[in-house]
């Protein structure tokens, strides 16, 4: 793989007429080693936002062990990359075939389940050979909270309501050797009060189905910078969740989990695209809504660009993208500030696109295609390189009872 300084640096030396994914391994790392030493419990990786091998092993080596996988696939690539690593299947309706691999061949002893259904097909699956129950399984019952601090819901598809957690806690802790409570408060939760109100409802199913807990799952959601969303620093995230869950009812030693995906892999990646027709402010580019620029199609989601080369001199303006297919949807209105002279043929990085963006390309169209390299400057903005402000002064801490 090319190794180049910047995005700068690679666009002069390729000249590519494809999308570029650049590699920033030293954010990536920085980010695991900021979550394996400050947050206060365990990390799991959640390996759907960016699935990248190369990405895993940053994350290994800087000391993230668990890795969060929802699909056998996922599994069975986890596992290849990283033998040692701790496998935790925390999709809550999983084929029985896949229970069944990911306990039997890959030593997958964590499983998330929000209904009774789904616990006998994991008991089921995971019998012995003589018929025996496991007796080595942590299971995690994902409740439903709510989605309304966060920018993108996972609310609705997954969790059992608070009403009706209590006989699944009770049957779940039958047949658990760990007994876990899971939730996802939505992603890019934008205030650290997503997670006091999820803990309030944790703490209301514990006391409601009167069980021995043994693990908290906070789940996902930490946030990263983008253009128009600025969150308060992760440290603030971390101490609030620290009070809450400390003070939770819960078995003396018991553990707190948490399953960032976003924000460990956002700032791995950006990516170079090229203008191939500009129409006023409508630049086409060479990437889009079938690939890493889903969020910014479909979602709106603004990532922030800068034109690769130019004199500065040009005042900047908003523009809008369209991609390389020949949909209509291919679209992302942005707007993306650039300079007013940009022209076809002029290259542009587009920052940010760790998390849910390199993991989302197609080949829809014969597009999708794409070179890498490695690059060593600094992503276009970050969680973790000091110089944000100080925690303690920050007026987003909630106070807590
Ligand atoms: C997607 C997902 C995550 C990661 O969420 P982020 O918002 O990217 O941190 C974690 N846990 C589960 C169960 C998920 O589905």
């Amino acid at each position: 793989m090319h190794i180049q300084p910047d995005a700068l640096a690679v666009a002069r030396a390729l000249a590519p007429d494809e999308p570029v994914i650049l590699n920033r391994p030293q954010a990536a790392a920085r980010a695991a080693g900021f979550f394996a030493s400050k947050f206060p419990g365990k990390s799991l990786y959640a390996v759907k936002a960016n699935p990248s091998p190369t990405l895993l092993r940053v994350l290994w080596d800087a000391g993230i062990t668990h890795y969060d996988v929802a699909s056998i696939t996922e599994v069975r690539l986890v596992r290849g990359v990283l033998p040692e690593a701790v496998l935790c299947f925390m999709h809550p309706v999983k084929p029985a075939a896949a229970i069944a691999e990911a306990y039997h061949r890959h030593g997958v002893r964590v499983f998330s389940l929000d209904s009774a259904g789904e616990l006998a097909k994991i008991v089921e699956a995971t019998n012995g050979a003589d018929g025996a129950a496991a007796e080595d399984l942590s299971l995690c019952v994902r409740l439903r909270v709510s989605s309304e601090y966060s920018e993108l819901s996972l609310s609705s598809k997954f969790g059992i309501d608070l009403a009706d957690v209590a006989p699944l806690l009770q049957a779940t802790r039958q047949v658990a050797d760990c007994l876990g409570i899971c939730f996802h408060v939505g992603s890019q939760a934008m205030t650290p009060f997503a997670y006091v109100q999820a803990l309030e409802r944790v703490r209301a199913a514990i006391v409601g189905a009167a069980v021995v807990v043994d693990i908290i799952d906070v789940g996902g959601g930490f946030p990263s910078i983008y253009p128009g969303m600025e969150p308060p620093s992760l440290e603030d995230y971390f101490a609030v969740i620290h009070r809450y869950a400390e003070s939770l009812p819960v078995s003396y030693s018991s553990e707190l989990w948490c399953e960032p995906g976003r924000a460990l892999a956002a700032e791995y990646n950006s990516l170079i695209v090229r203008v191939d027709r500009r129409r006023g402010n409508e630049l086409y580019i060479n990437e889009g809504a079938y690939g890493a620029l889903y969020d910014a199609a479909h979602l709106g989601w603004r990532f922030p660009v800068r034109a690769l080369g130019g004199t500065d001199a040009a005042p900047c303006e908003d523009f809008a993208f369209y991609g390389p297919t020949c949909d209509d949807a291919d679209f992302m209105e942005g707007p993306f500030v650039l300079p007013s002279d940009i022209a076809v043929g002029d290259y542009i990085e587009i920052g940010m696109l760790g998390a849910y963006g390199a993991a989302m390309r197609t080949r829809f169209n014969g597009f999708g295609e794409g070179l890498e390299a490695e690059v060593r400057d600094e992503p276009m903005s970050s969680q973790y390189a000091g110089g944000r402000r100080d925690p303690r002064v920050s007026d987003n801490v909630v106070s807590l009872r």
